[in-house]
C-alpha cells in the first residue's frame, strides 16, 4: 500500500479519489509527490488558496460539523447561513438553532439569478422567512444574492462590514449551495483584503475553518460544507448534476393536463394529476431537461422502460433511491417543489401526487410568480 502523504497546508492525508473531500490532489500530481520524497506538497485546495486566493469547497458530515461549531455559542459572532434558493428546505441548517446561541444569524439565499425575471424579491423573502420560522429559526435579515453573477452583493457586504466591527463572521452551509463561490466573490469585491489572504495562516486541520482577515482586525470564517442525505445533489454524479443545474434564468414551459395525466421531469421527478379541472401546469426547470407527459395508468411501465435513456438524468439508476411520492392539495395557486431540480406552478383546487428519489426535496409553497 502507498504511504500516506500529508498536505503541509492543512494536514489532511492527500488523496486523488474525491475532489470534494479533504486532501484532494489530482492523481498525476499525487503520483509525482510519491516519487519525489523531499517535496512539500499542498492539496489542491490549499494550493489554490495560496496562489490564487481562491477558496474551494471541502465537505464533511454533520457530526464533524456540529463538533466544529459547538464552541460558537460562547463566542461573539455573526452566523451567515448560505442557502440554495432552488433547494431551500434541504439547505437550511436546522441545527443552527443549537449552535447560534445568542448570536445573530442571517440567511443568504443564493442563485437568485435563476429565478424568472419577473420574480418579486419581497415574495421570495416572505416565503423564506415563513419556512425558517417553521423550523424555529428567526433570521435577523434575509438577503437574496447571486454569487455567480454578483447580484445584490453590495448590500450584503455593507452589512457584513458593519457587523464585523466587533465580531467575526462565520459562513455555514450544506454542500453545493454556492458558499465558496459567494466567499470568493465577496473577497474579490472587498478588494483590500486580497493581499492578506495569501499570508493568512492555514488552518490546523482540514476539518477546521479558513480565516480571512479583515482590515478591522476581525475575520470572515469559511467553515466546510455539510453533506446531507436529503440533498439530491449528494446522490447524483457530476455529469447529471451539470445537466439538471440551470445556467440561465428559468423559463416557464406550460403543459395542459387532465386528471389521470402524469408529467415526468426526466427520471428525477414525477407529478400525477389526481383531481381537478383540465388546466395548465407551468414547469420551471433547467432548459435542457426532458419533460414528458403521459397517462398515469401507463406511467409506471413507461418509467421502467425509459429511465436512464429517454428519462435521463439520471444516466443510470443504481446510484439513486426509488421514486417516492407525496400527495398535495392546492388551496391556492401553488408551486410544487422539487428541491435541486426546480418547481411546477399549478392553480388552486388541484390534488396531485409528486415524486422524487426517496421523496427528497418535495414540498409546496404559495406560488411566487
Ligand atoms: P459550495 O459547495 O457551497 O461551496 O458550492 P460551490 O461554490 O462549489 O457552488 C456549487 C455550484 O453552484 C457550482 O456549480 C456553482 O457554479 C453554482 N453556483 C454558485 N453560485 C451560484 C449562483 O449565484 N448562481 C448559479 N446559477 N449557480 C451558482
Amino acid at each position: 500500500m502507498d504511504e500516506d502523504i500529508i498536505c503541509i497546508g492543512c494536514g489532511a492525508v492527500l488523496q486523488s479519489d474525491d475532489p470534494k473531500k479533504a486532501g484532494y490532489l489530482p492523481k498525476s500530481a499525487l503520483d509525482k509527490a510519491r516519487t519525489n520524497e523531499n517535496t512539500d506538497v499542498y492539496c489542491q485546495r490549499c494550493f489554490r488558496l495560496r496562489h490564487y486566493n481562491e477558496i474551494m469547497p471541502v465537505d464533511l458530515n454533520n457530526d464533524d460539523f456540529l463538533a466544529l461549531l459547538n464552541s460558537l455559542a460562547e463566542k461573539k459572532a455573526l452566523v451567515v447561513n448560505v442557502v440554495d434558493l432552488f433547494d431551500f428546505s434541504n439547505s437550511l441548517l436546522s441545527s443552527l438553532k443549537r449552535f447560534v446561541g445568542n448570536n445573530d444569524f442571517i440567511l443568504v439565499g443564493n442563485k437568485f439569478d435563476l429565478f424568472p425575471k419577473n420574480s418579486k424579491q419581497s415574495k421570495i423573502k416572505d416565503w423564506i422567512r415563513q419556512e425558517a420560522n417553521r423550523m424555529g429559526l428567526y433570521p435577523k435579515k434575509i438577503f437574496l444574492v447571486s454569487a455567480r453573477k454578483k447580484l445584490n452583493l453590495d448590500t450584503l457586504i455593507e452589512y457584513i462590514n458593519q457587523q464585523s466591527q466587533d465580531k467575526d463572521v462565520y459562513f455555514v452551509g450544506t454542500t453545493n449551495v454556492g458558499k465558496s463561490t459567494l466567499i470568493n466573490a465577496i473577497v474579490d469585491m472587498m478588494g483590500d483584503i486580497q493581499d492578506l489572504i495569501t499570508t493568512s495562516r492555514f488552518p490546523g486541520t482540514t476539518l477546521d475553518r479558513i480565516e480571512i482577515p479583515l482590515e478591522n482586525g476581525h475575520f470572515l470564517i469559511d467553515t466546510p460544507g455539510i453533506m446531507t442525505e436529503s440533498q439530491l445533489t449528494t446522490h447524483l454524479n457530476a455529469k447529471d448534476l451539470e445537466l439538471i443545474s440551470p445556467k440561465k434564468p428559468l423559463k416557464p414551459a406550460t403543459y395542459q393536463l387532465l386528471p389521470g395525466n402524469t408529467l415526468f421531469l426526466a427520471g428525477l421527478g414525477r407529478i400525477d394529476y389526481l383531481k381537478g379541472e383540465s388546466t395548465s401546469f407551468t414547469v420551471y426547470v433547467a432548459r435542457g431537461m426532458y419533460v414528458h407527459r403521459t397517462k398515469t395508468i401507463n406511467a409506471d411501465a413507461f418509467y421502467e422502460k425509459h429511465r436512464g435513456e429517454l428519462l435521463a438524468p439520471p444516466a443510470s439508476d443504481d446510484q439513486l433511491p426509488a421514486l417516492k411520492g407525496q400527495e398535495f392539495n392546492t388551496n391556492y395557486k401553488s408551486d410544487l417543489l422539487f428541491g435541486g431540480i426546480g418547481f411546477v406552478t399549478v392553480p388552486k383546487g388541484c390534488v396531485v401526487k409528486t415524486y422524487t428519489p426517496a421523496g427528497i426535496g418535495l414540498g409546496i409553497r404559495r406560488a411566487l410568480i
